[in-house]
């Protein structure tokens, strides 16, 4: 079953599993339509054809953006190795295989009824043309929502200023201190940083995550995360749940109690702390 970026357990688990067998598909219908053009000038050229392929689609999504109606789209492959991910498969490559040009065929006929698009992974920011991709989804009208674990600030930053997207989500895996430990390799902690600072201030609603994860992040962790995001607009703990597919082990759920206790180390630094999953 696929979960949200970086762990939070997705709703409807059955629907969406087979959502998502429905989406394996070569057989999605092609339109004969072409694609709705723009005058806006764009940094990116839009393509038709692209070098990536889609690992997972999610017709129907009223969670993973919030406050619309969405799909989302997984890609594969992901440059950390977070023992409590949900998506081992994902992340090691075994996803489903849905070419670009049967995705974008899906979203013409999601026009007027999907609010936008939840782009996420493992690391959407790994795929080369994900601006070229992101774009040509605007170019259709939708809204865009990211999923991000941080490593790529200047990437997220082209991103924002382009208006390409309308949402990001970072996570922020642990304290500076334990980063590496619940990344579960090593970290390049300074581009991680970058991202936290530059979406402190930009211009795009914007959420930071933890999953909550005991046994890799402790109490005096989320202390750490608080220090690192003060002022944070949004910041959300995530409980954690044994998918079955997770990349390592040695993890298991706060407690309700417990989750509440991690809040209230949070709320001196950022006023909106809130629990998700519990
Ligand atoms: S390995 Fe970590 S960063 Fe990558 S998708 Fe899984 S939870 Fe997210």
């Amino acid at each position: 079953m696929f979960k949200g970026n970086c762990g939070e357990p997705l709703p409807f688990t059955q629907g969406r599993l087979e959502c998502l067998k429905e989406t394996t598909v070569s057989h999605l219908p092609l339109l004969e339509e072409g694609l709705q053009s723009s005058d806006t000038p764009y940094k990116f050229n839009v393509k038709e054809r692209y070098n990536m392929i889609i690992s997972g689609l999610q017709k129907l999504t009223l969670l993973d953006f919030p406050g619309r109606t969405a799909c989302t789209v997984f890609f594969g492959g992901c440059n950390f190795r977070c023992p409590f991910c949900h998506n081992a498969s994902l992340v090691l490559g075994h996803g489903d295989r849905i070419e670009i040009e049967d995705f974008f065929s899906f979203l013409r006929l999601r026009k007027g009824i999907l609010d936008g698009v939840a782009v996420t992974g493992g690391e959407p920011l790994l795929q080369p043309e994900i601006a070229s991709f992101i774009q040509q989804i605007k170019e259709m009208g939708f809204l865009v929502k990211l999923d991000t674990n941080g490593s790529f600030p200047k990437k997220l930053r082209e991103l924002v200023e382009n208006h390409l997207v309308d949402y990001v989500a970072m996570d922020i895996k642990s304290s500076k201190k334990g980063y590496a430990r619940a990344a579960g390799c090593a970290v390049d902690l300074e581009s991680i940083c970058e991202s936290v600072d530059y979406l402190l201030g930009a211009p795009v609603e914007y959420e930071f995550r933890t999953t909550a994860a005991k046994g890799l992040v402790n109490p005096e962790d989320f202390a750490g995360i608080g220090q690192w995001i003060r002022g944070a607009q949004q910041y959300f703990i995530q409980g954690f749940v044994d998918s079955g597919d997770l990349l390592g082990s040695g993890v298991c759920a706060y407690t309700k109690e417990e989750m509440e206790g991690l809040r209230d180390i949070v709320l001196p630094y950022v006023p909106s702390v809130s629990l998700r999953g519990v």
